[in-house]
């Protein structure tokens, strides 16, 4: 069992799908966590309370829009000021939208560079001086298969999971000597609201049914036609926190049932 009592941390995009349950993981490994994303507001506090009672740490709640660096720069403000150091970053925050190129919205473009890729940049540039100070960091970005292989349609998705790869490992040498580990997670496909909510976009731009997206489109991909599941992303980013991988930085971890190895 990992022990994180201690450390401080941020999860972007933790209201939801995978950033909720690293979330939770890593409260109840001891750490402090700072939750961040958009949602009733009621449901966010439930949340908030829910787990500083079951953790028994202090949990606070951030809603900066990571399409904003105002906005995040003022969230890692109140996370330092409210634990001291935020120690562990981890960059989950994350949209998605299916389309043609053709047709692809230029505001969808902007908004999926700027949650998927961006906001690791901001985030990243305004923790690092206190992780190098204490001579401990783990920052890792939850990427994507898509960070490794592409699918049509996905342009603005593809090309900012590949780019957060590329800033992954650019801080990963940077920090090497500063006790800062920066890694990438990549999952396949997670049976969350934003693969549930692109299941009818995929329908329409194929010409198929939702049934079929599921069956021929997202776990074709997967040679275990299993969808991977967030607790083993939570189990692999604990890992990645611990002592044990203090050695491990700027890898690109896949989590995809073997869909990347074909
Ligand atoms: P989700 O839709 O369940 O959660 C996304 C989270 O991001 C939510 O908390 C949402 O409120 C937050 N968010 C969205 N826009 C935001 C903004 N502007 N500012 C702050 N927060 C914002 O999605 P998920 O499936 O849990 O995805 C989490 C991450 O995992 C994403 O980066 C995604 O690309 C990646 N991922 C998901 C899958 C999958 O199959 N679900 C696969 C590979 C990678």
């Amino acid at each position: 069992m990992i022990n994180l009592e201690g450390k401080s941390a941020l999860v972007t995009g933790s209201t939801s799908g995978i950033g909720l349950a690293i979330a939770t993981g890593l409260a109840d490994a001891g750490a402090n966590v700072m939750l961040n994303g958009f949602g009733k507001l009621e449901t966010i506090e439930m949340l908030r309370s829910n787990l500083e009672k079951t953790s028994g740490h202090k949990i606070r709640y951030s809603p900066a829009d990571m399409r904003k660096p105002s906005e995040i720069k003022n969230m890692i403000s109140a996370a330092q000021k409210e634990y001291g150091s935020v120690d562990i970053l981890i960059n989950n925050a994350g949209i998605q939208h299916v389309s043609p190129i053709e047709d692809f919205p230029t505001e969808k473009w902007d908004d999926i560079l700027a949650i998927n890729l961006s906001s690791a940049f901001h985030t990243t540039r305004h923790c690092i001086a206190g992780m190098k100070k204490s001579g401990w960091g783990r920052i890792i970005n939850i990427a994507s298969a898509h960070s490794l292989v592409a699918s049509p349609y996905k342009s603005a998705y593809v090309a900012a999971k590949h780019g957060l790869v590329g800033l992954t490992k650019t801080v990963a040498l940077e920090c090497a000597q500063d006790g800062v580990t920066v890694n990438a997670i990549s999952p396949g496909y997670v049976l969350t609201p934003l693969v549930e909510k692109q299941i009818p976009d995929t329908a329409k731009a194929r010409g198929i049914s939702e049934e079929a997206v599921k069956r021929d489109v997202l776990l074709a991909a997967q040679p275990t036609k299993k969808f991977v599941k967030v607790d083993q992303i939570t189990q692999s980013t604990l890992f990645l926190c611990s002592d044990a991988a203090e050695n491990i930085t700027g890898i690109n971890l896949s989590i995809d049932g073997g869909w990347t190895a074909q």
